[in-house]
């Protein structure tokens, strides 16, 4: 699998919560697009022998984007690439800037995955993390949605916010599945150093759930998925079965993808190195040099086989499935049973990790605690 990943750095407002590479400044946005095209142009020849099984517009807010301009960039993406005819192209979307006309305008560029940024569906919550949309925005997204043509859409969701309840999380869930949204990403709220948020919450004027209250929240609504018939198939993903994101799976299958836009990243087999780049964060950078003709690449890295096979397992063991063996012995030329044999068999016993004839895959419990789990494969 080969993923197309293209990064819109803009919002209207910044999220209190929000450290990604995302800002209000939508007066860039031409001098970006062309930044982006020129991008994509000086990649053509590199990835004239792959085709891209999936795209995805991220961002911040793709959907802020002037009329014309998502069509425009996927057009150019399909100039410079070869894009398979199925492929899955995903945008971004938040439901306050997803109006029936700029959903018409994705629907009709080719994208066929919608992602919209809920988060909650309380207005008081959403208020609380600085989100711009309402519990209603999000329903008329989904209506306008279902009438342009998309059926694959995904909702994300938090929980953990302030003045957020157990009650409260199940009916945000509620209302998603009863949308009958096939897709869900339900995430806890991280806070990050730097944010309005962080500050609020140290200097005691907002407080969070108790993190043990979160985990209940967490569970009780993994719970309510599963009864409605959501399969859990990485540890914050959920779907009805056929509408698994394939872009996000290639991520987790340590696959290729190539990184288009500011901050972006990527993996890429050069001349048989397991690669990893990234782009500069700087916006000005990231124009000024693409505009002098250069690639704005930063940390160019050649993986070593021992840790792309580390890589492998830690990001394969995020999938339910967990990693299939026979996957990783094409790729590596062994077993990862026996190749971890002493964290496997550790693992085994305390009850966090189980080998069968196909795939190795953490348990429940083995999900619960990932990172002390990946800790025994890495010190191996
Ligand atoms: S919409 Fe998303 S990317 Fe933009 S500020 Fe909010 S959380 Fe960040």
């Amino acid at each position: 699998m080969q993923g197309l990943y293209i990064h819109i750095p803009f919002c209207k407002k910044k999220c209190r919560y929000c450290d990604f590479v995302s800002f209000p400044a939508l007066e860039r946005e031409d001098l970006y697009f062309v930044a982006l095209v020129a991008e994509m142009r000086k990649y053509a020849p590199l990835m004239k022998d792959r085709a891209f099984d999936t795209v995805f517009i991220g961002g911040g807010t793709p959907t802020v984007l002037k009329p014309g301009r998502t069509a425009a960039l996927l057009n150019e993406a399909r100039k410079c690439f070869s894009i398979k005819p199925e492929a899955e192209i995903t945008s971004e979307a938040n439901p306050e800037s997803a109006s029936e006309e700029k959903l018409n305008e994705l629907y009709e560029a080719g994208v066929n995955r919608l992602s919209l940024g809920l988060q909650s569906a309380n207005d008081l919550e959403l208020h609380a993390i600085g989100r711009i949309h309402s519990r209603q925005d999000f329903i008329n997204a989904v209506s306008a949605a279902r009438k342009v043509g998309f059926t694959n859409i995904n909702a994300d969701v938090m929980h953990g916010l302030p003045g957020q309840t157990e009650e409260s999380c199940i009916d945000t869930l509620r209302l998603v599945t009863e949308l009958e949204i096939p897709h869900i990403s339900s995430y806890s709220l991280i806070l990050e150093e730097g944010t309005p948020l962080y500050d609020d919450v140290r200097n005691g004027r907002v407080m969070l759930p108790d993190p043990d209250d979160t985990a209940d929240m967490e569970d009780a609504g993994f719970e309510f998925l599963a009864q409605r018939g959501y399969a859990r198939y990485e540890i914050s993903n959920f779907a009805k079965p056929g509408f698994e994101c394939r872009h996000n799976l290639n991520y987790w299958d340590n696959g290729e993808y190539l990184g288009i836009g500011l901050n972006s990243h990527s993996a890429l087999r050069l001349k048989g190195d397991w690669t990893r780049f990234n782009n500069t964060d700087d916006l000005n950078e990231y124009i000024n040099e693409l505009g002098e003709g250069k690639l704005p690449v930063r940390n160019t890295r050649k993986i070593e086989r021992d840790e792309e096979m580390f890589e492998t397992i830690m990001l394969g063991l995020r999938k339910i499935k967990g990693v299939s063996r026979r996957e990783f012995e094409e790729r590596f030329g062994c077993d990862p049973v026996e190749k971890y044999a002493p964290a496997v068999s550790e693992l085994e016993m305390d009850g966090w990790l189980e080998a069968t004839e196909d795939s190795m895959y953490l348990t429940k419990r083995g999900l619960d605690f990932q990172n002390e789990a990946l800790i025994k494969f890495m010190e191996q």
